[in-house]
């Protein structure tokens, strides 16, 4: 009988991988946050978490979906910044300088609002800070987190 954290080890080693490959950048922390860059629901399949629509199998899913979560937000996972993202679809640096200059040579981006590490994420047509955990500014908001 497999349990639901070993369900979640393989996800999460799975999702390590995926990371490293450059198909998922490492600022996702929450297994929904998987759905804007992949089918997430192919990692539930790949660990063979059983599922067929009974209410039973519907528990587990939702269990393992949490723990995976757990561990993605945990407080020492890595996020991707300057010089340390594997995400080809991540610009974490810009080629416009503080007063708005155009400069020769890209440098790290940073929020032009809050001075804090920032990236552009293609997928999403969105910047955001670095840092999942920062707080959003005047220019960068998050949007609500699933219920
Ligand atoms: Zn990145
Ligand atoms: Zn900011």
């Amino acid at each position: 009988m497999t349990d639901v954290h070993t369900y979640a080890d393989l996800i999460t080693a799975e999702i390590d991988g995926d990371i490293a490959e450059g198909a998922l950048p490492a600022r996702v922390r929450t297994f929904g946050e998987l759905h804007d860059y992949v089918d997430a629901n192919d990692y539930l399949i790949a660990a063979q978490v059983p599922y067929d629509g009974t209410p039973a199998t519907i528990d587990v899913v939702v269990a393992v979906q949490d723990e995976v979560t757990r561990r993605l937000s945990g407080p020492g996972r890595p996020y991707c910044t300057y010089g340390a993202c594997t995400y080809p679809r991540h610009d974490h640096t810009t080629s416009i300088g503080a007063d708005g200059e155009d400069l020769q040579a890209p440098v790290p981006m940073r929020c032009r609002h809050c001075q804090q590490p920032s990236h552009y994420d293609e997928k999403l047509h969105r910047y955001r800070h670095d840092d999942p955990s920062a707080a959003d500014c005047f220019l960068i908001h998050e949007p609500n987190p699933p219920s």
